[in-house]
């Protein structure tokens, strides 16, 4: 094969072409930091907790060390364990259910709508049981759940809505920013979401100071008084370190997302009269695109044509979570969620990050509509 010239390539994701335009900022803020040996709780994880509360119209939000705890702890501050069922969905990322089954309840799970690959609301209503405490629909790919069904259903039945924020930062439903659609919203701030820490980092977010407070003291050994141990807690501190890049990245955050939304958007245009399946955004929603996702019956083979031309993909997600050996016991089967097993078979993510050229883009486009027609 020959090889590719390192120009040509298209990576799936490129953090340093993020880090070049931020580095003097960054590197300030972390030396800061470390020159106060401010590591643990410093003033910038306060800062950021309230800048990000503002900026997803919330009023309170914690951070913690990574979107799985933010989950996990959401749950637990509302006290869902041991006998509860929490609904979400069978196409997500494997964390979802982690979290859920950290705090000792059971994942239920339930499939998606065909159009948008968001949670089936339908689908919802249907898994409600007497031990059903919440629903924790996912905001997949950057576009939020259709979120007034799911708090309606919610109120009906008494249950408590915790949106899986972690690809949706700054998306909003009918005007409204994802971490003010649910009762409590957790966040994951990976390196690669939308809005990324330089290492492992979360927050979750609510307007319930019952929860803020929950969360607090549980992330934090269990206390809300220094050495007063309430309950069994945790040590999931957000580090300073993280909490002060942050603080850099999140003013540019509606700028990275504007420009994803502008790729996204020449991928559509490209790709419209090829024969893939180009994703949806519903009408009333302003996705993020944290994934631009295709769909095509070939698409082992796309895969391998891309990555020939150094085009990288990934797929989201290959075995769908009720299919993995770690969920074994909860009894699900093949075919039970057709249209997540079916999406699973054929989706793949292109390349999307902020600092894609249009050039890259029409490159990648050409190599898809080659290869399928
Ligand atoms: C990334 C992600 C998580 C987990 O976040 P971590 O920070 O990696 O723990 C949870 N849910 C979804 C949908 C994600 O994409």
């Amino acid at each position: 094969m020959k090889t590719i010239d390192n120009v040509m390539k298209v990576p799936f994701v490129d953090l340093k072409a993020q880090y070049e335009l931020i580095a003097d900022e960054v590197d300030a803020a972390i030396m800061d930091v470390i020159h106060r040996t401010a590591f643990i709780m410093g003033d910038e994880v306060r800062q950021f907790e309230q800048e990000f509360a503002d900026y997803c119209g919330a009023k309170y939000a914690v951070g913690v060390d990574s979107g799985t705890t933010a989950l996990e702890l959401a749950l637990r501050a509302y006290d869902i364990g041991p006998g509860d069922e929490v609904i979400t969905q069978a196409n997500t990322f494997i964390a979802t259910a982690l979290a859920i089954s950290a705090t000792g309840a059971t994942p239920v799970l339930v499939d998606i709508d065909p159009e948008t690959y968001l949670i089936d609301v339908a689908a919802i209503r249907g898994a409600i049981t007497e031990k059903t405490k919440a629903i924790m629909p996912v905001h997949l790919y950057g576009q939020p759940a259709d979120m007034d069904p799911i708090m309606e259903l919610a109120e009906k039945h008494g249950l408590v809505v915790i949106e899986d924020s972690a690809q949706a930062h700054g998306a909003r439903y009918k005007g409204r920013r994802t971490g003010s659609l649910g009762h409590t919203a957790a966040f994951s701030l990976y390196p690669s979401k939308n809005l990324g820490a330089y290492g492992d980092a979360g927050i979750v977010v609510t307007d319930d100071p019952e929860v803020a407070d929950n969360v607090n003291m549980l992330h934090n050994y269990g206390q809300r008084k220094k050495y007063h141990h309430e309950e069994i807690g945790y040590n999931h501190r957000l580090d300073t370190v993280q909490a002060a890049v942050l603080h850099v990245k999140l003013k540019y955050l509606d700028a990275w997302n504007a420009a994803r939304q502008r790729h996204a958007e020449l991928y559509n245009e490209l790709l419209a009269e090829s024969n893939v399946v180009t994703p949806i955004q519903a009408e009333d929603r302003d996705h993020v695109w944290h994934l631009y996702v295709i769909r095509t019956k070939q698409r082992d083979a796309l895969q391998e044509a891309l990555q020939a031309k150094g085009i990288s993909t990934v797929i989201h997600y290959p075995i769908p979570v009720h299919l993995q050996k770690a969920y074994e016991s909860l009894g699900y089967k093949s075919g039970d969620f057709p249209n997540t097993e079916q999406f699973a078979r054929e989706i793949v993510s292109l390349p999307m990050y902020s600092e894609l050229t249009s050039d890259q883009i029409m490159r990648v486009a050409n190599a898809v509509t080659e290869f399928t027609g």
